[in-house]
């Protein structure tokens, strides 16, 4: 999969997606990432990607063209279309179906947004979709970026390795998972449960998924709802 990213900080990105199973994927080239400096496709000597909104307000707005000419210009590198994907607070939210619906798109492009937006008309004729992390508003797109970047990943064939896989995880078969535990089997006087040391496969089953359910009940009954409508 190739993902795009249009960003004022393509420095920022360093660090979160260079290690463990997001630098794997990258090595293998199972994730193909390139960053585009939107700053690159100003033309004023001032270097300009924002200007005041129109009818006043606070802040600054980005600029149409300048993105325009940015997306161009990434889009002109491969072959495949991409997705535009604009990271906004006003977006759908990003679930686990959204992660795994953008996990089967050949190709993204990210667009992070900073100041106080982007022109609408950029998101109006540009932009397929616009995906929040959650309802509150972070300085820039960079980080919303890197967190749907990580969670596409894993579900991109082969990224998580042979051993492991996304539909282990939470969310995954509509329950948050059941608690895990490791070695030392007692450590402070703290235990494990003792079915886990049974060796009993299908009992041990049994305890996951009650444990699942019950996690679920507790801390997100929302997910155990029926879907609005449905
Ligand atoms: N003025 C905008 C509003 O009230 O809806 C907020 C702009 S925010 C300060 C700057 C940029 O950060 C946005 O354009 C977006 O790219 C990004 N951003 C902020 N919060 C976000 C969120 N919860 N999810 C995704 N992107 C977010």
């Amino acid at each position: 999969m190739r993902i795009d990213v249009l960003t004022l900080f393509p420095e920022a990105f360093a660090g979160p997606l260079d290690v463990s199973i997001i630098k794997r994927a990258r090595d293998a080239g199972l994730l193909d990432l390139h960053y585009h400096q939107v700053r690159d496709f100003a033309t004023d000597r001032h270097r300009s990607v924002d200007d005041y909104p129109f009818g006043g307000g606070q802040g600054m707005v980005m600029r149409v063209d300048v993105l325009d000419r940015a997306l161009a210009e990434a889009r002109a590198e491969a072959e495949e279309p991409g997705l535009v994907v604009l990271l906004s607070p006003q977006g759908e939210r990003l679930t686990d179906g959204l992660v795994r619906e953008l996990a089967r798109e050949p190709r993204l492009i990210l667009v992070c947004g900073r100041y106080e937006g982007v022109d609408e008309r950029f998101i109006e004729h540009r932009v397929d979709r616009e995906v929040s992390i959650g309802d509150y508003v972070l300085t820039g797109g960079e980080l919303p970026a890197m967190v749907l970047i990580d969670a596409v990943t894993r579900h991109v064939p082969g990224a998580l390795g042979d051993e492991a896989s996304p539909e282990e995880e939470s969310f995954a078969d509509g329950l948050l998972e059941h608690p895990q535990y490791t070695r030392p089997a007692e450590y402070n006087g703290w235990g494990v449960p003792e079915i886990l040391l049974s060796g009993h496969h299908a009992n041990i089953e049994k305890w996951k998924k009650a444990q699942r359910l019950e996690r679920t009940r507790a801390r997100r009954p929302d997910l155990l709802e029926p879907p609005p409508g449905g």
